[in-house]
């Protein structure tokens, strides 16, 4: 295989050639067409949330073509476009798994890369490559009709606001906000609103109301004027917090109603600083989170973009600009995902 991998937490990444397995009976092999640039994928390969193994080949919002299946593969086919998201495995018996809920596996889910293989040991490589080779359990069909490279973000930023959306049954009768406005909440922006819900967006700069609203919020609110965040107190049955780094909850917690519910999705570590109690125990209000989704779940999501025509907004960018897109990112320079598009790997 042919890919671009980092060599080390401090190394940008560059071409690296690699081996992927032999098909395994209930293998699906693919010529990879497109790949999402997750955030995730630069916490990884400069080992911010540690447990860094190099070389590794980033990549978890995967778009292919089937060029081969395994002999017990009966749901796929050579041709079919299908897509692989941030896990390719998981053990299968425990009890998150018998709910579809892969990604709580008590054992751990393989991760679709910096993993091990769980038969036989081997590294996990990531989506930023020529072509890959997936357990067809964690392989998802994607609708006709959808833009390819717009369907890739789906694969982590789209499961990872709808499976916080239906577990708190968001319908109708809902009114939710969205806190940060990037990769994440652009999607949750447009999964809510298509869910039929009142969608917020709270957004430190002024100036993104325009594009909230076109993706699909009916109100912007500036989280940093206090008249406006007093103005909304107690409204909200569910907030997605899609803020990747330590940030004060607080002035969101007084926003949700009784039995609402604040969930993190961006930040992993210590939460905001002094979080009060007082509106959890005034209100029966919770603080939780939640982890992108499992595989049922991301075909349900998937379908639903189908018959609604939701993809992710991107800039489709070549393999070889892979580390300026990195820089990019960083700097919130991106509307609103970066997708490698795999043919300039043979360009
Ligand atoms: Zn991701
Ligand atoms: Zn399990």
């Amino acid at each position: 295989m042919s890919g671009y991998a980092a060599q080390s937490f401090e190394a940008a990444l560059a071409p690296y050639q690699f081996m992927r397995r032999d098909l395994r009976a209930d293998d699906v092999a693919l010529d990879i067409l497109y790949c999402g640039v997750c955030h995730s994928d630069v916490h990884s390969v400069r080992n911010e949330w540690g447990g860094a193994s190099f070389p590794m080949v980033p990549g978890h919002e995967i778009i292919g073509r089937v060029t081969d299946v395994g002999a017990s593969v009966t749901r796929f086919r050579a041709g079919n476009v299908v897509g692989v998201g941030c896990m390719v495995d998981s053990c299968q018996h425990c009890s998150p798994c018998g709910q579809g809920l892969e990604q709580y596996c008590d054992d751990g889910a393989t991760m679709t890369y910096n993993a091990v293989d769980r038969h036989d040991g081997t590294p996990t490589y990531g989506g930023y490559s020529d072509r890959t080779v997936v357990s067809d359990r964690f392989v998802l069909a994607i609708p006709d009709g959808l833009a390819l490279e717009g369907a890739a973000p789906l694969l982590c930023a789209g499961i990872t606001t709808w499976s916080p959306l239906r577990h708190w049954k968001v319908g109708k009768e809902s009114k939710v906000a969205v806190v940060g406005l990037g990769g994440l909440g652009h999607m949750a922006l447009k999964l809510a609103s298509a869910l039929g819900a009142e969608v917020t967006l709270f957004t430190r700069s002024p100036g993104k109301e325009e594009d909230a609203r076109r993706l699909g919020a009916h109100h912007v609110v500036l989280s940093t004027d206090e008249a406006q965040m007093t103005a909304e107190k107690g409204r909200f049955n569910l907030i997605l917090d899609t803020v990747p780094f330590v940030h004060d909850l607080n002035p969101y917690t007084q926003t949700l109603g009784l039995d609402g519910t604040l969930v993190l999705l961006g930040q992993i570590g210590p939460v905001g600083p002094d979080m009060s109690s007082v509106p959890l125990v005034m209100g029966r209000r919770a603080v939780a989170g939640s982890l992108i989704g499992g595989i049922a779940e991301t075909q349900e999501m998937l379908d639903f973009c189908g018959r609604h025509g939701i993809v992710s907004d991107v800039e489709v960018i070549r393999m070889q600009d892979i580390n300026t897109a990195y820089e990019r990112m960083l700097r919130s320079d991106v509307k609103y995902r970066f997708v490698i598009d795999m043919a300039s790997m043979k360009a």
